[in-house]
């Protein structure tokens, strides 16, 4: 909250862009781009605008096709776009919001407008960023919550059906979790699950998806990263854990690891068949890490 937010000017005419620019400058990152193309380009890339002013007329393509594009891209759809433009109709200001904008700046243009109505959209827009990223963290570890997880893994899977490519998941269930509870109260478990989660989130490569899954479980999504890859980190991970100690509590940790079938495995089946590697870890000792079977193994009940 505390960075800069980032605007995007859009605008064909050099003399508008500066006005903006001047309003603007002092409290915020700028972006500028001189056309639409550009725009959707920039719109896209590091770091991403946290607002876009943008212009109606100009040549190529109009800022109404510019936000109809931005609208119904994923990416860029969150956006929020304030339209600046001489049209001045309410025919034409009641268009801009149709389309999604948030707002309707008129030229010329009133810098004390300008920065007021900014003002308020990026308020707004940081807002709902925390309460996003609220609903998507787990608010003890920081870590992803189960929510977040499970939308990114499907999309992930649909992606690697489509396209072809590896991905690996690895559950991880802190042993006897439940007696850390019993001998060091709830703050000793917390100082643990806050532990293990840092483990788990330093040594992550920027491409993997770090979350804790429930009470004591952890879920690691491994992009591009074969079974015999996620092996190799899984042990790592739990010689790291088993050496942690946090405030003297001896913690130890079961992995089950599995790696998604190319006939079109569906993320579900996937983690049922990691949680049940983490059955077998448990049974065979725990502190150890198990490959899943690529068969879902039916219990007898
Ligand atoms: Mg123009």
């Amino acid at each position: 909250m505390n960075d800069k937010a980032t605007i995007l000017l859009v605008d064909d005419t050099r003399t508008n862009i500066e006005l903006l620019a001047g309003c603007l400058q002092k409290h915020y990152n700028l972006k500028v781009a001189m056309d639409g193309k550009r725009c959707i380009e920039l719109a896209e890339r590091d770091p991403i605008p946290d607002l876009i002013l943008l212009d109606v007329i100009m040549p190529d393509m109009d800022g109404y096709e510019v936000c109809r594009t931005l609208k119904s891209n994923p990416s860029t759809k969150d956006i929020p776009i304030i339209f600046v433009t001489g049209k001045d109709s309410d025919k034409d200001e009641e268009f801009g919001l149709q389309l999604g904008a948030v707002d309707y700046i008129t030229k010329p243009i009133r810098p004390a407008i300008v920065t007021a109505r900014v003002g308020t959209q990026i308020i707004l827009k940081q807002q709902s960023d925390a309460l996003r990223s609220m609903a998507l963290h787990d608010q003890l570890t920081r870590l992803f919550n189960r929510h977040y997880l499970i939308e990114a893994a499907n999309s992930k899977v649909a992606r690697i059906t489509r396209h072809g490519g590896t991905l690996s998941v690895m559950m991880i269930d802190i042993d006897y979790f439940k007696l850390v509870n019993d001998q060091f109260g709830h703050q000793g478990g917390d100082t643990v699950l806050k532990a293990v989660a840092n483990v788990l989130s330093s040594a992550n490569r920027k491409e993997d998806i770090v979350a804790r899954f429930g009470g004591e479980e952890f879920v690691i999504l491994l992009d591009h990263c074969s079974i015999s890859d996620a092996d190799e980190k899984a042990e790592q991970l739990r010689s790291s854990i088993e050496h942690l100690l946090p405030e003297g509590i001896s913690v130890t940790a079961s992995f089950g690891i599995a790696e998604l079938q190319p006939d079109g495995e569906e993320f579900e089946h996937l983690l049922a068949r990691a949680d049940q590697a983490v059955y077998l870890a448990k049974e065979k000792g725990r502190n150890c890490v198990v490959q899943a079977e690529k068969e879902l193994e039916v219990k007898e009940s």
